[in-house]
C-alpha cells in the first residue's frame, strides 16, 4: 500500500520528457511526483477524476514579462496559474538596478515559480514608450557578474533585445558585448531578434550552443526564411550546434506565413512561449500559453510536440530537466489538466494575419508544489 496526498486518476498523460502519451494516473506525495510500482495499491487523501482530460507537467512559459508593478508592460506572475503555467521565466523585464525589488516582490511574493533572464541593460525593459539603453559602454559587467553569482538558481540567463529600433546606431556591438558578458558569467544569452540590424543568418551565426534565439518566427525585417521559402543555412547550422529557437509569439513577434514555411521545411521550434505582457493577457492575440500552444496544434504540430515545447524543452534549457517539465519520479509536483475542446475561433495578430483555430487546450486544473491552485468551476 502506497499512501499519498493526491491522486489524479484516469486522464491521458502527456509527458514528452518520458515519451508518454497514454491513459494513466499522477500520484503526488508532498511536493513531489511519485511513480508507484506496477500493481501497487495507492491510497490517496484526495482523488481527482481526470477522465477525458489531458494531464501534463505544469507548463513552463519560457518568455513572459512578470515584473508586475515594476515595469509598464508586466503582468502579475500568479495570473499564469489559471493557464496551467507553474513556472514562468521573466525575459529581461529587470536589469540589475531593480533586481532586488523584482526578487522580493515578483519572485518571493508569487505562488508560481518565477525564474529570470537578467537584462544586460541595467534599467531593464521598463516601458514600450522608448527602448532601453544598449550602449555597450554602459553595460555594468562587474555588477551583472556579482548578481548572477549571488542568485544562480534564479538568474538562468541574460537577455538582450537585438532589434534595429533598440540597438540604433550601435548595430551589432551590443550583441557582441552581451555575448562576452554571458561568456564571462557562464550563462546562456537570450536574444530578441525581430527587425534585426543585420540578416538573420548573420545573427544566428553569432550565437553559441545553449543561447536562445527568441521570436524565431517573426516577420519583421530579415526573417529566418529565405526567398525560396526555406530556413536559412546559418539558421540551420545554429540549430545543429545547439542554439535554441523559442517562438515567444507576442501579438506581433510571430508571422503565420513564416511559421508555415518553417514547419513545412521541418523546422519546428524548440520552445513555444508567449512573451505575455499586460497588453496581451487574456486578449485574442496571445491570451496565455495554452492558446499559443493550440495555435501550433492548428499549424500542424502534434500534441506531444507542443506540450514538449512548453515542458521538457524549456526545463532542459533552464538546466532543470528531470526536476521540472516532467511527471517522472521525484519531479516537482507541478501538474496541469486540460480539456481539448473543439470550436472554430478566429484569431488575429497585430500584423493583421488571421487564422482559425479549431482545437483548444482549455485549462481545468493547476497543481503547483502539490497543491491545487486553480480549478475550473465545473471540473470536479
Ligand atoms: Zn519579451
Amino acid at each position: 500500500m502506497v499512501e499519498v496526498d493526491l491522486l489524479i486518476r484516469s486522464g491521458t498523460i502527456v509527458d514528452p520528457a518520458r515519451n508518454v502519451e497514454a491513459p494513466g494516473d499522477v500520484v503526488i506525495l508532498g511536493n513531489r511526483i511519485v511513480v508507484p510500482p506496477d500493481g501497487a495499491v495507492v491510497r490517496a487523501a484526495r482523488v481527482i477524476e481526470a477522465e477525458g482530460c489531458l494531464v501534463t507537467p505544469g507548463l513552463i512559459d519560457h518568455h513572459a514579462h512578470v515584473f508586475g508593478g515594476g515595469t509598464a508592460l508586466s503582468v502579475l506572475p500568479d495570473l499564469m496559474l489559471p493557464m496551467g503555467v507553474t513556472t514562468v521565466v521573466d525575459a529581461g523585464s529587470s536589469g540589475i538596478d531593480a533586481f532586488e525589488v523584482f526578487r522580493r516582490v515578483s519572485v518571493e511574493g508569487s505562488r508560481v515559480r518565477v525564474l529570470c533572464q537578467l537584462n544586460v541593460s541595467s534599467a531593464g525593459q521598463i516601458t514600450e514608450a522608448h527602448p532601453e539603453s544598449l550602449d555597450p559602454a554602459h553595460f555594468e559587467r562587474r555588477r551583472i557578474a556579482a548578481l548572477a553569482a549571488r542568485y544562480p538558481e534564479l538568474i538562468r540567463g541574460l537577455k538582450i533585445r537585438c532589434g534595429a529600433e533598440v540597438v540604433g546606431r550601435f548595430g551589432l556591438e551590443p550583441l557582441r558585448a552581451a555575448l562576452e558578458v554571458a561568456e564571462e558569467v557562464g550563462l546562456p544569452l537570450v536574444v530578441h531578434t525581430t527587425n534585426p540590424p543585420c540578416d538573420m543568418d548573420e545573427l544566428a551565426a553569432m550565437l553559441r550552443p545553449g543561447d536562445v534565439l527568441c521570436h524565431c518566427f517573426h516577420g519583421k525585417g530579415s526573417t529566418m526564411i529565405n526567398a525560396e521559402g526555406h530556413a536559412k543555412p546559418k539558421v540551420r547550422e545554429a540549430r545543429a550546434r545547439g542554439v535554441l529557437f523559442d517562438t515567444a509569439d507576442a501579438r506581433t513577434n510571430h508571422s503565420y506565413p513564416v511559421i508555415r514555411a518553417a514547419l513545412a521545411d521541418g523546422f519546428r521550434p524548440d520552445i513555444i512561449s508567449t512573451d505575455l505582457t499586460i497588453s496581451s493577457l487574456f486578449g485574442n492575440m496571445v491570451f496565455g500559453l495554452p492558446v499559443v500552444l493550440s495555435r501550433y496544434l492548428e499549424h500542424g504540430m502534434t500534441l506531444a510536440e507542443v506540450v514538449g515545447a512548453a515542458t521538457a524543452a524549456p526545463a532542459r534549457a533552464l538546466g532543470l530537466g528531470g526536476t521540472l517539465g516532467t511527471l517522472g519520479e521525484g519531479a516537482a509536483a507541478d501538474v496541469a489538466v486540460f480539456a481539448l475542446r473543439e470550436r472554430a475561433i478566429r484569431m488575429t495578430n497585430l500584423a493583421g494575419e488571421e487564422m482559425t483555430v479549431r482545437h483548444h487546450l482549455v485549462p481545468q486544473m493547476t497543481v503547483s508544489g502539490g497543491e491545487i491552485v486553480y480549478r475550473q468551476v465545473d471540473f470536479l
